[in-house]
């Protein structure tokens, strides 16, 4: 790899043996790391990575590196949260560097606080290193500003999804609908048809904007431009797959006057 971090002109922090470096990859596209990662790619001994991470990032690892998945995939069980975390304490003491490498950002619906409490506990020393998260970058790379000045003032990250699979009824969906103009809901496809009735039953137009954005940032990212009363029968329809962020709002509409070549139709 021809990419010089030794000639950047400031320091970035040293890998030190036996710390965890936990650190967001993006949401996808490996030009979407931040400089901290790479640094931490370049230089771990383990790199424990989740399903989200694209490949291509792991290519980035040192030659001898050890690679070990830690994440759902196609239907095989997952790792379990507190294996995963056991793991972690595990090789940190054996006096690795460790690089906890997760899609998007750690602490967005990516249990990074979880695993850093244990490492605290467990007196492994770590840093957190934050990652674009999907609910940012996938929607520019869709075309969609998550927020617009004449538009809305707030944006809310929702996940559809709640620790038990099911749709997230402790969520109080009213104040939502009401609060939010913008909603940009993580894990939601498999709920869609719940969580869109559940919005117009508490106010939401449903005509109102909607677009489902699979496989955000990828050489595969779509963009489906529905409403809030068809989205899910739309994302049926056109077979869309995961992941997927769906965003309700406004917002939606500007896509149609920011035409840039990623942002698929
Ligand atoms: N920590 C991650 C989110 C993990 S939860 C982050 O900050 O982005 C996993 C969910 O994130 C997926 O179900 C999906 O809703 C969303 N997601 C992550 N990567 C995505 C991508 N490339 N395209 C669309 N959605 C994505």
């Amino acid at each position: 790899m021809s990419c010089t971090l030794e000639e950047l002109p400031f320091n970035l922090p040293l890998f030190e043996f036996g710390w965890v470096w936990l650190a967001g990859a993006g949401p996808g596209d490996p030009g979407l790391i931040t400089l901290q990662t790479l640094n931490g790619l370049r230089n771990a001994d383990v790199i424990v990575y989740d399903a989200l991470v694209n490949p291509q990032i792991l290519e980035l690892a040192k030659k001898d590196a050890q690679l070990e998945f830690a994440g759902k995939r196609g239907g095989r069980p997952s790792a379990k949260q507190p294996d995963i975390s056991s793991r972690l304490v595990a090789l940190a003491k054996q006096g690795l560097r460790v690089l906890r490498l997760k899609g998007g950002d750690p602490f967005i619906f990516g249990r990074g606080a979880e695993e850093a409490a244990i490492l605290a506990e467990a007196g492994v020393p770590f840093r957190i290193l934050p990652g674009v998260t999907a609910g940012i970058g996938g929607l520019a790379y869709a075309g969609i500003p998550a927020t617009a000045r004449d538009i809305n003032s707030a944006v809310t990250f929702i996940t559809g999804h709640s620790a038990t699979g099911e749709m997230p009824e402790s969520l109080d969906w009213k104040s939502l609908a009401r609060g939010s103009p913008v909603l940009v809901i993580y894990m939601g496809l498999k709920h869609l048809t719940n969580i869109s009735a559940r919005l117009i039953e508490v106010g939401r137009d449903p005509t109102e904007a909607v677009a489902i954005i699979s496989q955000a940032t990828l050489p595969e990212q779509t963009v489906l431009e529905t409403t809030l009363a068809d989205c899910a029968r739309e994302a049926e329809r056109h077979r869309v797959q995961p992941p997927t962020l769906i965003v309700v709002g406004q917002v939606v509409e500007l896509r149609a006057g920011l035409k840039w070549p990623f942002q698929s139709e």
